[in-house]
């Protein structure tokens, strides 16, 4: 019989410096020495954004520029090695490694800053190389801890499709390769160290989950290896009933469901990657988001039914990057197929769709779409509709960047009446004013758009109105 096996996912803070990455390598020692044990590591905090940056300033023509970045990462990095390491030998041979993938990113960017040109393709190649930093050096954290432990680029694991920047995982042939490569090792009692966020396509093309990705990496490796449970360390105590940053009574939830944890992540909560559940609800397998700087605290556990105690109202979480696309004038009234023609148009860009408004004299579509899909959402939107908006039928489509969506979750909210009284009426009390509002029928959650302004007294108000600053439902 074999045993108990658990994935666990550090989060750029976890492994932000050589003193946090010590940290995660005791937590993944205990794991690993109490069952089976596979660690997924994100890039050291900032670093993804320092690789971004690096390849845009490369694509920007200012090679040295990007130079200087990939100069000041491999003094990160070798600074965490040196505290980490203590033996001479090892720390050559994990700097050898590093190396290798700085070798690699300083070519990706000469090419870029040469041809000025920066494909999707090659964005992901240079964007992952931080994960791919970070992994040699949590695993040598576990070997100083007498732990056998190896870093595996996840390109021999997860297979995905060719969406560079927002790559979907093949499962099956991911279930394969991972369960080939990984169990053997597990089977010798050596700790994985698997590197998030990427994948590669059946063509061995390096790809990129999206941003945020290594919480999906996790949930994907846990659903193909069959483990028992998946465990995302990051720097706050589980799901919180709002944003911290924004809310400071927010508190911790002791447990929640996958539906209002996945609804959370959708709507914004940085805490969980959108995608995060989808590989874990099939298999049932639970989650836990805990806490690596407080290791003793439960933090949540998120599992198919949840847990609740009556209150409707769970959690709040708002998204700021997000932008309000309108389609429409009195033309369209009548038109047929605008509301198929515009959604089926977001899906061939794969813009994330997060709310839809429609008025009733069908005159006005709105929906909101993540900032980061806007531009390549308004083109296809005006290439579909070029003829109409020619012959007026279309009046416009026009965009709004000042808003947010706020939404109120919680499964019990279905059946308790009231609850959307209570909403609006706090928000007109507090003097907030709403742009559009939508309810799903499952009646999981209330979301509604707001100025951008308005965001923090809008949520502040509203865990004052639930009671969620009293203590977890
Ligand atoms: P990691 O680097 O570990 O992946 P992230 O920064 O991506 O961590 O996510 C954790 C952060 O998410 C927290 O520090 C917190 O500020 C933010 N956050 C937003 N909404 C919530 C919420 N409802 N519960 C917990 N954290 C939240
Ligand atoms: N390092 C990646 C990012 O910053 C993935 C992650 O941290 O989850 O987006
Ligand atoms: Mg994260």
């Amino acid at each position: 019989m074999s045993t108990r096996l658990q994935v666990m996912k550090f989060g750029g803070s976890s492994v932000g410096n050589a003193e946090c990455i010590a940290r995660a390598a005791q937590i993944i020692a205990k794991g690993a020495r109490e069952g089976r044990c596979v660690a997924v590591v994100s890039a050291m905090s900032g670093v993804t954004n320092r690789l971004i940056e690096a390849a845009k300033t490369a694509q920007a023509g200012n090679g040295s520029g990007a130079t200087a970045i990939m100069d000041a990462l491999r003094t990160q990095h070798e600074t965490a090695l040196g505290s980490l390491v203590s033996s001479e030998e090892e720390r050559e041979r994990v700097r050898q490694k590093m190396e290798a993938v700085l070798t690699e990113g300083g070519r990706f960017c000469e090419g870029t800053a040469l041809l000025r040109e920066l494909s999707p393709r090659t964005l992901d190649a240079i964007s992952s190389l931080g994960e791919r930093l970070s992994a040699p050096l949590v695993a040598a954290a576990v070997r100083e801890l007498g732990l056998p432990s190896e870093a595996i680029e996840a390109t021999d694991l997860i297979v995905t499709d060719e969406f560079h920047g927002g790559a979907e995982p093949n499962m099956d042939r991911t279930r394969g390769k991972s369960q080939t490569r990984l169990l053997p090792l597990l089977e010798r009692g050596i700790v994985p160290v698997v590197t998030g966020f990427l994948g590669a396509s059946e063509q061995g093309e390096l790809t990129t989950l999206g941003r945020g990705g290594s919480d999906y990496s996790a949930t994907i490796l846990g659903a193909a290896l069959d483990a028992d449970e998946v465990i995302i360390w990051t720097d706050v105590e589980g799901v919180l009933t709002a944003d911290p940053r924004l809310v400071a009574e927010a508190q911790s939830i002791p447990e929640i469901s996958y539906r209002e944890a996945a609804e959370l992540a959708y709507f914004g909560a940085k805490v969980l990657h959108p995608k995060t559940l989808r590989p874990v609800a099939q298999a049932a397998i639970p989650v836990w988001i805990r806490n690596s700087f407080a290791p003793d605290k439960p933090g949540t556990k998120i599992t198919p039914q949840g847990q609740s105690k009556g209150g409707g109202v769970k959690a709040l979480t708002a998204i700021q990057d997000v932008t309000l696309i309108s389609v429409g004038g009195p033309g369209i009234v009548g038109l047929p197929d605008v509301v198929g023609r515009t959604f089926s148009t977001t899906a061939e860009v794969r813009a994330n769709v997060l709310l839809i408004s429609q008025s009733s004299s069908q005159n006005d579509i709105c929906f909101g779409v993540s900032s980061a899909d806007l531009q390549r959402t308004v083109d296809a939107l005006r290439r579909e509709f070029a003829q109409d908006l020619d012959h007026h039928k279309v009046e416009h489509i026009r965009v709004d960047p000042h808003i947010a969506i706020v939404a109120v979750v919680g499964q019990n909210m279905c059946g308790t009446p009231g609850i959307a009284g209570r909403t609006f009426n706090a928000m007109g009390e507090a003097g907030v004013n709403i742009i559009a509002i939508a309810q799903g029928s499952s009646e999981t959650n209330i979301s509604f758009v707001i100025e951008e302004k308005s965001i923090v007294p809008a949520l502040r108000t509203l865990h004052r109105e639930f009671g969620l600053h009293k203590s977890a439902d």
